[in-house]
């Protein structure tokens, strides 16, 4: 049948985004896809946290030829660096050819995700357990982190600055830590609790023994079990525990979810699925026009401040070192850079439908989704990326076959986030969020599309890519 006058001005003006699979993306793209998430999937496993996930990306840059960033160098177009911000960020950077006060091209993501922190003085015993205090960081919902494997990764710093880096729990071998909850027969007032009660921040209590040191000497035998087995592994008292970050995060691996094999399931999606692409595109930029910068920041989850976070300095800073290589303003490279804020958006999520508004919400499978203001309340503390970026975005995207999305973080008033691009924008750069669209964001475990993985790389990378 003809196509009739309606159905043709319906494919020319109207706009609906549509599952990738539907028509945007041939079989050989999808095995692409699945096959770019095969390296995630491995990268997620090998670096949980902020600090294995600079040292991993370190090393990767190191056997790929980039070299520390020495600000009294001279560089030229092709040359590949890195700078490490304290131990918890990572900046890899690639030199283009284009004069440098053309402006740079920047993917900013995050490595920290939720998790529980341990207390400064986190060891107890109680009625013959030993148990970890924690202090959660960033937003949790706390009764998703009860009764599932944990895993206790981090450092110990020695008053003379000998530093010891902790893993337990990730290894097969390892065991694991966990978090009890009551049982349904004994819970009958705790469900009386509202949800974001359920479990209290003092209740997420990790327990770490349960056999006491053979002596009846001394009491708290349990406690000093542990500390004697600590001490054995990793030479530490419990004093030690004053000067150290360690963090419980979930022990499970990341694996494939669905019988078709089309998404991941893991911890820590936010924001390692926008920091993966980001970095990978860095990494396989050959001789870009504009010098391209990807960096890997910290403290996202607990609102960017620190100064491993982006409201700090150590962005302008290496910009304007940068920039002073080739004897450059930094605000003149700032002014005229471009960034993409790599963060992740909330999927539509077919079982929690009322918190979403459909028609601006992002959905798996549909691609890189650009959200153009985060924010609550009225788009409160959003950057709100200007139609001029948008118009750009869209344009290189489409340019390049790049499957994308918009993106709306919920309805109006359900709730609302950001990320860093504000940060980003107070430096006077043009910024706009784009990143991965995730199921059950900031649970233990997180799910997102192969194919908007994929999605995301190609974008940053074609982004890079612009001449
Ligand atoms: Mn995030
Ligand atoms: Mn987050």
């Amino acid at each position: 049948m003809a196509e009739s006058v309606a159905e043709k001005l319906t494919k020319e003006l109207c706009y609906d985004a549509e599952h990738a699979m539907k028509s945007q993306m041939t079989d050989a793209e999808v095995k692409k896809a699945d096959k770019f998430c095969d390296g995630y999937i491995d990268f997620l496993n090998a670096a949980k946290t902020e600090r294995e996930i600079v040292i991993f990306m370190k090393e990767k840059a190191e056997s790929l030829g980039f070299k520390e960033f020495d600000k009294t160098k001279k560089y030229k177009a092709g040359d590949k660096i890195y700078k490490v911000q304290k131990n918890k960020a990572i900046i890899l950077s690639v030199i283009g050819k284009r004069p440098i006060t053309d402006g740079v091209k920047l993917a900013i993501a995050h490595i920290d995700s939720p998790r529980l922190d341990l207390k400064p003085n986190p060891l107890y015993e109680s009625e013959e357990m030993a148990l970890f205090k924690t202090h959660y960081y960033g937003g949790i919902k706390k009764y998703q982190w009860v009764t599932i494997p944990l895993a206790l990764h981090g450092v110990v710093v020695k008053p003379d600055g000998k530093k010891i880096t902790v893993n337990i729990g990730e290894d097969d071998k390892d065991p694991k830590f966990v978090i009890t909850d009551l049982l349904p027969h004994l819970g009958k007032e705790q469900e009386k609790r509202p949800l974001a009660d359920g479990i209290k921040g003092e209740e997420l209590n990790v327990v770490v023994g349960s056999r006491p040191f053979k002596d009846d000497k001394a009491s708290n035998l349990v406690k000093l079990n542990i500390l004697k087995m600590l001490n054995d592994k990793y030479g530490i008292v419990e004093k030690d525990f004053l000067s150290a970050e360690l963090e419980i995060v979930p022990a499970f691996k990341a694996c494939d979810i669905g019988l078709d094999r089309s998404m991941i399931g893991a911890y820590g999606h936010d924001d390692r699925v926008c920091g993966y692409p980001a970095a990978e595109a860095a990494f396989n930029i050959k001789n870009p026009a504009y010098t391209v910068v990807t960096i890997l920041t910290d403290k996202e989850e607990i609102g960017s401040y620190g100064n491993t976070g982006l409201d700090s300095d150590y962005l302008p800073y290496f910009l304007s070192d940068l920039a002073l290589c080739f004897g450059a303003e930094g605000r003149d490279v700032m002014t005229k850079s471009e960034c993409l804020s790599a963060d992740v958006n909330a999927a539509f999520d077919p079982t929690f439908p009322e918190v979403m508004e459909k028609r601006n919400a992002s959905y798996i499978n549909k691609g890189v989704v650009i959200t153009k203001y985060t924010g609550a309340r009225g788009k409160s503390g959003s950057s709100d990326a200007s139609a001029e970026l948008m118009g750009k975005v869209r344009g290189f995207l489409e340019d390049k076959k790049v499957v994308w999305q918009i993106g709306e973080l919920g309805a109006v008033d359900a709730g609302g986030g950001g990320t860093v691009a504000l940060y980003v924008a107070s430096h006077d750069i043009d910024v706009v969020d784009l990143g991965v669209p995730v199921l059950s964001m900031h649970a233990p475990f997180e799910v997102v599309s192969k194919i908007d993985v994929y999605s995301a790389y190609r974008a940053f990378y074609e982004f890079f890519n612009l001449k």
